[in-house]
């Protein structure tokens, strides 16, 4: 399944800070996000700001609509 990247590094896991939780989760290509095994916990989709999320890899953050399809 094609998934949406960092436009930067080409992560394909990003973080939430909207909570104090630490989220990690992934795009899929039309926006959905799903959560990974690795994450600590278990979220849900109102801890994810969709107009401000973080990459896990690198220094970008921005909206989800700002992230590129993967290759
Ligand atoms: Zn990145």
């Amino acid at each position: 399944m094609e998934e949406m990247v960092c436009p930067m590094c080409g992560s394909r896991y990003f973080l939430s800070t909207r909570s104090s939780k630490k989220v990690v989760f992934r795009v899929q290509f039309d926006g959905a996000t799903y959560f990974t095994e690795i994450a600590e916990e278990t979220g849900s989709e109102d801890d994810i700001a969709r107009q401000e999320i973080f990459c896990s890899s690198c220094s970008w953050h921005g909206a989800i609509d700002e992230t590129i399809a993967s290759r």
